[in-house]
């Protein structure tokens, strides 16, 4: 028997420190908290700062899927569908508005269960609901076009209509961050939804799913099933999923592919980076330090937008190194909840176990690690899932530091001459998501901008990101843009209505123009 979410809340907001709250849940469909049919085990909700567990959630199977995706469906047709733009708008700013009133509480369940500091969710709450409030504004201008045929008989015209249920399955290192980038324009745009969260950080989204209800959207309309990777197969393979959305790891990426390919299903993908940080000498050395720092040490190094290598001019390359290792040796580790924490645990156990294992395989590779595991006076807590902040210097792009994407607090640092051979080393990678160049030179950092392949560039900053602007990556790290104008499009399909105007008919074999 599933217990009141609302009362396990209401403990949860009023003893912050307890150890005692507790999550468990069911799956949210059709607007209720359901206990699974599955007899899968259910999965712990941890919070990898105390080690300790603090609910469960159930494991969704086939069966469940099919009841989350047909509560979606039903919805599609009786309800959101004719649900006109402008109540659709209103209904999100309405989400959107119960978000922000408790964005704190949000926060802080986000950081109980990933490890991110609170300073940092709490931002990302605000994003959410900057997200929601920006794609309210679109749910009133989709419209398409007249377009003007050779044969004045036909009056032809484009209508955006949405996909029907779409799959949105997301990771745990910013769940309701990334929720927002595909739920606000999937429901702009007239569509309904099933998410899979992470079996890793799957509170938010469950508690998120609840103020639908309360905000007054129609039953149906985002449904929310947690499990694992087969959850969101049995997710990706359903019938009635009309588009796919995925964030998530490369090789979770190229299956989901795979298995939409199977039934030509359209897929966005946002997948992982090894994304270039290029400081050329002529640079204010201390921004781009700290626009280093900020790039691979923010969120714990847990950020597809990562800048975990780090390209230097060789004029500068033993200052920048010298300065790195001694600002990561000074990084504070500790309790994500409180203000002066710099860097917060690794959000669960088996990505600190790899986070660990790559340092240790790049310390023998021959690597310079100037801070990091064993550094003297760089120390982590006793408790949590903790890494210290490494820099391994002396990098080459050859080696598996360089190639492979840590998702952790790991910089890999490397020398170049010039702006060609930052170019040849920036791209010479598998994936594509993100670039930064530091220069005081614009026309160079134009320049070198326009030979970088990847989705997303900053020139002097690292890591701005908002609603308005396309993110998204090249090669390796996905198709298909969130936010912005882009992001609304992924969720409408175009439809091309034309109408005979003529009152007499046609020879059924003449040639139609
Ligand atoms: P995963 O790819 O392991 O998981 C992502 C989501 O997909 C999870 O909900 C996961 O379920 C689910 N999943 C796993 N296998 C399948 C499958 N075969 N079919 C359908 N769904 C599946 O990524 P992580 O959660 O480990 O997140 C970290 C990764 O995400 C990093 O590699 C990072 O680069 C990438 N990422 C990319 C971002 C971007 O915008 N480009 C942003 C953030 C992260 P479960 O975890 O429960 O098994």
């Amino acid at each position: 028997m599933l217990k009141s979410s609302r009362y396990e809340l209401r403990i949860l907001a009023n003893s912050s420190r307890s150890n005692t709250m507790n999550f468990d849940r069911g799956l949210w469909i059709g607007h209720e908290e359901i206990a699974a049919q599955s007899t899968l085990p259910r999965l712990p909700v941890m919070n990898p700062y105390t080690q300790e567990q603090w609910g469960s959630v159930a494991q969704a199977d086939a069966s469940d899927v099919d009841r989350a995706v047909l509560s979606a469906q039903q919805c599609v047709e009786t309800a959101w569908s004719t649900t006109s733009g402008y109540q659709r708008g209103r209904l999100l700013n309405r989400l959107a508005d119960l978000l922000d009133a408790q964005a704190e509480r949000f926060a802080e369940l986000e950081t109980r269960n990933n490890g991110k500091l609170y300073k940092e969710t709490l931002t990302q709450m605000r994003f959410a609901a900057r997200s929601y409030r920006y794609y309210a504004g679109y749910a009133d201008k989709i419209h398409g076009e007249y377009l003007p045929l050779d044969n004045p008989r036909i009056v032809d015209f484009t209508v955006y209509r949405p996909f029907g249920v779409v799959a949105l399955i997301t990771p745990w290192n910013s769940p309701m961050a990334i929720l927002s980038n595909k739920l606000a324009p999937a429901l702009a745009a007239g569509n309904c939804a099933v998410v899979k969260p992470s079996e890793f950080a799957p509170v938010t989204t469950l508690e998120f799913a609840q103020l639908f209800k309360e905000a007054g959207f129609p039953a149906g309309v985002v449904n929310v099933v947690t499990g694992a990777g087969d959850t969101g197969a049995a997710l990706v393979n359903h019938p009635k999923v009309r588009k796919i959305s995925f964030t998530g790891g490369n090789a979770g990426g190229r299956k989901v592919m795979e298995q939409a390919a199977q039934r030509q299903v359209p897929v966005t993908l946002e997948l992982g980076g090894k994304s270039p940080n290029i400081v050329f000498a002529d640079a204010d050395l201390s921004r781009a330090v700290n626009g280093a720092i900020a790039g691979i040490f923010a969120a714990g190094g847990q950020t597809c937008i990562a800048g975990s290598r780090l390209l230097v001019q060789r004029p500068v390359y033993e200052q920048i190194v010298d300065e790195l290792g001694r600002r990561a040796r000074l990084i504070r580790q500790g309790d994500p909840m409180q203000p002066d924490t710099q860097m917060g645990p690794v959000a669960n156990a088996p990505q600190h176990a790899r986070i660990l294992g790559l340092i240790e395989q790049a310390r023998g590779g021959g690597a310079r690690m100037v801070a990091g595991p064993g550094i003297e006076g760089q120390t982590v807590p006793g408790r949590g899932l903790f890494v210290p902040a490494t820099v391994f210097a002396d990098v080459r792009n050859d080696m598996d530091i360089a190639r492979h994407e840590v998702f952790g607090p790991v910089l890999a640092v490397l020398p170049f001459e010039d702006e060609d051979e930052a170019i040849r080393i920036a791209n010479d990678s598998e994936f594509g998501l993100a670039g930064g160049i530091w220069t005081r030179d614009i026309a160079r950092g134009h320049r070198v901008a326009g030979r970088l392949e990847c989705g997303n560039v900053w020139i002097n900053t690292y890591r701005v990101g908002a609603v308005q602007a396309p993110f998204g990556g090249r090669k390796a790290s996905g198709f298909g843009r969130e936010r912005g104008s882009e992001g609304l499009r992924a969720y409408l399909t175009v439809q091309n209505v034309m109408v005979d105007t003529a009152e007499t008919d046609d020879d059924p074999f003449s040639i139609r123009t």
